[in-house]
């Protein structure tokens, strides 16, 4: 009988996504049976449907945590950090019972939101891992953040000069991520609960690769300039291609008609809203630029920072007529393609077609990207997305950034068709496309037998095989 690993993403696809391909590695390539735990109170339709309706590698189970109601605990004007957190505090409940009769368990692995379960681990005597699902920066932040609370009064972004995680590059006040810019707030209490309990794990997974991330990992790995469990680069560990996907998917074969590089994909990730007055200033700026596109549209916020309701997307009604500006599908018409709530991204991403991605620069949107060699407009929205756009333009130079007018507060529709056009059709796109397309060949190298992530997951896999 194989070892068993159980694995548990907190609820979200920017999430469930990179712990399903883990279970997949970890099924194909080192010979565990994985139980994937799945949260499903207040799944979205794409969570679902991506887990219960692609074909699973034998030896690759979904177990369903049972609902919780959490009607008196959660609400709209909650934080997502904060519903994510109470979410994952309820529903972590039931693991004891689930666990208990799995046979040969040798490790449980979880996603720092979901850390309570540390303690199910320590009863039933297995080690503990975190999954690390965004950058290997984020993650050194984190483990920094215990000390920054200590250290500094006041709030971090009164702080005269940027944050210095020690051996890592110095984060400007204004990239600092959402959840600490207002230490006291709720939001900021979970996140520094969760940091503290990370190294507690016997070890932490991160989904990046060594030619990506170097400096972070080293501050992490070598360096020990940040005092950690070992740290694991796994990834980068993204969404593969549906082969069985139905090949009339509209914007696939829309995407079939167009010449090679010359569409711009626009998606802000599973949550990702613009407000009305961004919205229209968006319409506009991709039709000045006179590109072809496919828009990922959504309704607009009224409250377009508490935009990350990945909870909701996919049931509500949303016809992109009722929120366009006048005419703008009737002019844009053959030019672009607006597709309302949700596109199969990756396959997108990687149709030959595709020469650019507008993104919010969610994590996950950044590794699919860059596995894809597609250069990108940077448009952070929320949590750590300043960071990773910050990253992708200074340091690794595949990626040019849209300036919001400083007094409004939006990208304007002249910014929007100049980046557009630099990434598309200009001579710094194309340096961009060249040097995201090197990057793209060391990112699947590092996945290949013998390549760093998958030596890093080897490593991890023959400690828990050898507790068997
Ligand atoms: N995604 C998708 N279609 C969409 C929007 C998002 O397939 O229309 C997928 C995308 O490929 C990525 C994930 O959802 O894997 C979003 O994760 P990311 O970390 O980029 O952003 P988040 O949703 O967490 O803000």
């Amino acid at each position: 009988m194989k070892p068993h690993v159980a694995i548990l993403p907190s609820p979200g696809m920017g999430h469930i996504i990179p712990f399903f391909e883990l279970a997949k590695r970890l099924v194909t390539h080192h010979g565990f049976h994985v139980s994937l735990l799945v949260i499903t109170t207040g799944a979205s339709a794409a969570q679902t449907q991506l887990l219960h309706s692609s074909m699973l590698p034998d030896g690759l189970s979904i177990v369903d945590l049972p609902p919780v109601d959490v009607s008196g605990l959660v609400n709209d004007d909650m934080g997502l950090v904060t519903r994510l957190c109470l979410i994952a505090r309820e529903s972590i409940k039931s693991l004891p019972s689930l666990l208990i009769d799995i046979p040969r368990l040798t490790a449980l692995v979880v996603d720092p939101f979901c850390s309570d379960a540390f303690n199910v681990a320590d009863e039933l005597g297995i080690p503990k891992y975190s999954f690390f699902t965004a950058s290997a920066a984020l993650l050194a932040f984190l483990l920094h953040l215990p000390t920054l609370d200590r250290e500094v009064e006041g709030e971090y972004v009164d702080l005269p000069e940027p944050v210095q995680v020690p051996g890592c590059k110095p984060i400007p006040i204004h990239d600092l991520l959402d959840q600490v810019r207002n230490r006291k707030i709720e939001e900021y209490r979970w996140l520094l609960q969760h940091a503290r309990r990370l190294p507690m794990a016997q070890g932490i997974l991160v989904n990046t690769c060594e030619d990506l991330e170097p400096v972070s990992l080293r501050a992490l790995g070598e360096l020990q300039q940040i005092p950690t469990p070992p740290v694991y680069p796994v990834g980068p560990l993204i969404i593969e291609e549906d082969s069985n996907k139905p090949s009339e998917i509209e914007c696939l074969t829309w995407l079939d008609m167009q010449p090679p590089d010359s569409v711009l994909f626009v998606s802000f990730g599973s949550g990702g809203t613009l407000s009305a007055e961004q919205l229209t200033e968006l319409a506009w700026g991709l039709e000045l630029s006179q590109q072809r596109f496919i828009w990922v549209a959504r309704k607009p916020a009224v409250d377009a920072k508490a935009s990350g309701a990945f909870f909701n997307v996919g049931g509500e009604h949303n016809n992109p007529r009722e929120y366009l500006p006048d005419g703008f599908l009737k002019r844009t018409h053959g030019v672009g393609l607006v597709v309302p709530s949700w596109a199969p991204q990756v396959e997108v991403l990687s149709h030959a077609s595709t020469g650019g991605f507008l993104s919010h620069c969610g994590w996950n949107s950044t590794l699919e990207s860059i596995v894809h060699g597609v250069p990108i407009v940077a448009w952070p929205l929320y949590a750590e997305q300043r960071t990773n756009a910050t990253m992708l333009v200074e340091d690794v130079g595949v990626a040019v950034r849209a300036e919001r007018e400083p007094e409004k507060g939006v990208v304007g529709r002249e910014e929007i068709e100049r980046v557009v056009r630099l990434v598309m059709d200009g001579e710094e796109g194309k340096a961009m496309r060249s040097r995201v397309k090197e990057l793209q060949k060391s990112a699947v190298e590092s996945l290949n037998e013998g390549g760093s992530s998958y030596n890093s997951l080897s490593q991890v896999a023959k400690e828990w095989k050898s507790r068997v």
